[in-house]
């Protein structure tokens, strides 16, 4: 170290020193610079600023060595050899050339020491080479310690320049890498110089064609403008550079904030910047994000390896927030150029809102929407695995509970779909209370639900379930609008003692709860075989019922309604018959309550009506016609309207037809039935109350309306005469009759003593088979039609 002190202080004209360091700082820091621009450009660009950057740095080396040699003074004549000072000039601009490629060719902390270290090589090889064009008279002697020692310096301090110059490429890295390129080549120069003894020899002459040290000075000159103005010129291309790069920025930027999708920009695995749309989404602010890394928001490692290799192929992966929470976004990332420099842009997409919809599709697929229970379609495939478990076990059960709604229709009449929807609600809500969390409860549809109960180690224990059902449907009806009217109805069957199959294990439930319906409702029924083959009956049944009118296999027989006194027909009757090809007569009794339930007793009430109706307008006497009107018909918001239609088309007196309804009928909908006989009684038609003491018998029933008049069920009439208890409750309504003012008409009369108990009691009408069967209109002489009808009959 003192050597070279020394070898400054004592052997050198240090204003010259300075000068050289000077220079040295100058090309060192166009050489930072330029490194920078090399990085920046790419294909002959890169080339070009590569080029212009050894030339910068070869000159500077040079115009370093030759100033600090021009301030050596070794008190002897010197000179320098032309060739090889050409040579050195060569051999630092083609060396730093070299290394200064081989430090920018990858960004890589490798590549970079390298580099720096081989731009040391050529620093070292343009001083000896220099050294060689030196010429005094005398010998040069080297200290190889010393010349080691400028070599290791040069090639160290060479390799820290370019590792802290390139590191970021604001001015500080700047100014420090050019700082220690300076100490390169001034440490190489000195202590190389320092490693040089001169031996002075008188018989070593200087050559002719040297160059004395003023034609160097002429030559350094040149080099240190030429060092000038390609520092100039690089400190222009880059603040040129810099401008351009800043205003692309903000263009971008602007143009990214614009777009709804979140933008990143990525330097490897770092945040460069991201537009407003990603700020917001990730919660960060725009001061956090330049720097962050790249897994801050997405820490698994196959995302960052995907995103880093730009391959435009869109992926699903999630967001992290700052808070630890999670965002679905759809990523596409692809290479791009930001500030100058290749960068990994990644359009980050939210997909919450997409995948929130799939989740509702999904639902909707599986779910009832009005209950929020598994639909039929979720419901097959469990019932569908729950059996396939079940297969191999032995000793358990499953059991499939069928539930339907008692009146469902009647409380959607009555109260409107609101009330209705609600107590599907309701009712979805009750079962799955009690249910445990291996039952499934599900909606089939209408008011149609199921409960798959499974594990069961006895089938009985599925009566467990049903009554708890049951009992939270009764405990929750005490608030509702419809009140009492929310129980159900459930048909259980089980598996594998009823059925195996799944669609066969549904149809026994749903038999054995039409037995359940059958049977009172609000109950609950197991399936026993022998109700198989009466449910098929019944379906059967129904399915011929549908048929039978256009069959034409209707018809209808009138039994007449006389003065118990004088005998006198006042009326008639009309009665349904089904003349069923294979079965014969069907009584209504039968019959009648299945076209009830499916419907269908509206079209063949409206067909009785009609035909009733014609064939009273065809009589010669004003005789009033009975028709028996089934609640169905009644609730029907336009009943009233068609009565009054078959009136008008069939030219019946309104005051002629009689409507004959159970009090069954009126209790079921009180207002609906009430709404629809007033409008009946408006028309002028006349309602009777058939079958009285056999429903509820109240009298509040009979209140409710004014009644043209009272049937007394034939039940009672039939043994008026012998048992006591019968003839007290015919009294009993007669005398009701009589309070109300209200003519009572006793049915199923039989025998001349029903009849003379009945006259005994004051009452005035009656109808059964002793006083005239239900027959053809023919067989009656009362029913005898106009003369013009005859005459129109006879043409
Ligand atoms: P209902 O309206 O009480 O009709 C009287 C029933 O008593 C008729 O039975 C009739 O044949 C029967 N009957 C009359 N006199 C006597 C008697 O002295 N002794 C006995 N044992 N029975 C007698 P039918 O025709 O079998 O009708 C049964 C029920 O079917 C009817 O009872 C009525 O509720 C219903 N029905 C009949 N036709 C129709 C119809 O067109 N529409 C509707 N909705 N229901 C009808
Ligand atoms: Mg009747
Ligand atoms: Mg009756």
């Amino acid at each position: 170290m003192l050597t070279v002190y020394n070898c400054i202080v004592d052997e050198h004209d240090l204003r010259l020193v300075i000068l050289a360091a000077l220079v040295c700082t100058l090309a060192s820091m166009a050489a930072m610079n330029l490194l920078h621009q090399v990085l920046r450009s790419r294909d002959r660009l890169r080339a070009f600023w590569l080029g212009v950057s050894a030339v910068s740095i070869g000159f500077g080396i040079w115009a370093t060595h030759f100033i600090a040699m021009l301030a050596f003074s070794p008190s002897l004549p010197t000179a320098y050899d032309g060739l090889l000072t050409g040579a050195s000039l060569v051999v630092a601009i083609v060396l730093t050339g070299f290394g200064m490629w081989a430090a920018t060719a990858q960004r890589k902390l490798d590549n970079r020491l390298a580099g720096g270290a081989l731009i040391g090589c050529g620093i070292t090889a343009m001083h000896f080479t220099g050294m060689a064009a030196f010429e005094v008279p005398g010998h040069l002697a080297w200290d190889p310690v010393l010349v080691a020692a400028a070599l290791a310096a040069a090639a160290g301090f060479g390799a820290a320049a370019v590792c802290v110059g390139l590191a970021r490429s604001d001015w500080r890295a700047r100014v420090c890498g050019a700082l220690l390129l300076t100490v390169a080549i001034c440490s190489l120069h000195f202590t190389a110089m320092a490693a040089v003894s001169i031996l002075p020899d008188a018989s070593v002459e200087i050559s002719q064609s040297a160059a004395t040290p003023f034609w160097l000075a002429v030559a350094v000159a040149i080099a240190s403008f030429v060092i000038l103005v390609i520092t100039a010129l690089a400190l222009w291309v880059d603040l040129r550079d810099q401008q351009r790069s800043r205003l692309e920025v903000t263009r971008m930027q602007g143009l990214a904030d614009a777009a709804v999708e979140g933008l990143i920009v990525c330097d490897g695995q770092e945040v460069a910047t991201a537009n407003a749309s990603f700020l917001a989404l990730a919660d960060v602010s725009a001061k956090a994000i330049a720097g962050r890394p790249l897994a801050t928001f997405f820490p698994h490692r196959a995302v960052l390896d995907r995103l880093e290799a730009g391959l435009s192929e869109v992926f699903e992966a999630e967001l992290t927030l700052p808070d630890g929470g999670t965002v679905p976004v759809e990523l596409i990332s692809r290479p791009v150029s930001y500030a100058g420099r290749p960068h990994v842009a990644v359009a980050v997409r939210d997909i919450r809102q997409r995948k929130a919809n799939e989740a509702d599709i999904h639902r909707l697929a599986h779910h009832d929407s009005l209950t929020g229970l598994p639909n039929r379609r979720s419901f097959a495939t469990r019932l569908d695995a729950e059996l396939d478990r079940m297969a191999g076990q032995s000793g358990k059960y499953l059991a499939l509970l069928c539930l339907d709604l008692d009146r469902f229709k009647e409380v959607n009449d009555l109260f409107g779909h609101a009330a209705g929807d609600a107590m599907l609600q309701k009712v979805a809500r009750c079962a799955s209370r009690v249910l445990d969390d291996g039952h499934m409860l599900a909606r089939l549809g209408g008011d149609e639900f199921a409960v798959i109960v499974p594990g069961l180690a006895a089938p009985a224990s599925a009566s467990v379930v049903a009554e708890a059902i049951l009992k939270a449907l009764r405990e929750d009806s005490q608030t509702a609008q419809s009140d009492g009217l929310a129980s159900t109805s459930i048909g259980i069957a089980i598996y594998p003692t009823d059925a195996s199959e799944p669609e066969v294990l549904l149809s026994h439930a749903d038999t054995a709860l039409y037995r359940a319906k059958a049977e009172g409702r609000n109950t609950y029924r197991f399936y026993e075989p022998k109700m198989g083959v009466e449910a098929r009956d019944r379906r059967l049944m129904e399915h011929e019922l549908r048929h039978a009118m256009t069959r034409g296999e209707f018809h209808l027989v009138y039994q007449p309604q006389k003065l118990l006194d004088s005998g006198e027909v006042v009326g008639f009757e009309a009665l349904l018959r089904w003349t069923h090809p294979e079965r014969g007569n069907v009584s209504p009794a039968l019959f009648v309550p299945i076209a009830e339930e499916n419907g269908i007793i509206i079209q063949i009430g409206h067909w009785v009506m009609e035909t009733a109706c014609r064939a009273a307008a065809s009589w010669e006497k004003p005789l009033t016609i009975a028709v028996n009107v089934s609640a169905v018909q009644l609730h029907q918001p336009d009943f009233a309207r068609s009565v009054e239609t078959i009136l008008a088309k069939t030219g019946l007196a309104a005051h002629r037809l009689e409507i004959e309804i159970t009090e069954t009928a009126l209790v079921r909908d009180m207002s609906r039935a009430l709404a629809s006989l007033r409008q009946l009684k408006e028309l002028g038609v006349k309602v009777a109350m058939d079958d009285f003491g056999t429903g509820y018998s109240s009298l509040s029933n009979l209140r409710a309306f004014p009644f043209d008049k009272i049937k007394i069920d034939g039940s009672f009439i039939r043994s008026v005469d012998t048992n006591e208890q019968a003839a007290t409750i015919v009294r009993a309504v007669l005398g009701l009759g009589k309070g109300l003012g209200l003519p009572v008409l006793a049915e199923g009369v039989e025998t001349a003593s029903e009849l003379r108990f009945l006259a005994a009691e004051a009452c005035t009408i009656g109808q059964g088979y002793y006083l005239g069967r239900p027959a053809a209109l023919e067989t009656f002489a009362e029913a005898e039609p106009h003369a013009a009808d005859d005459a129109s009959r006879a043409a």
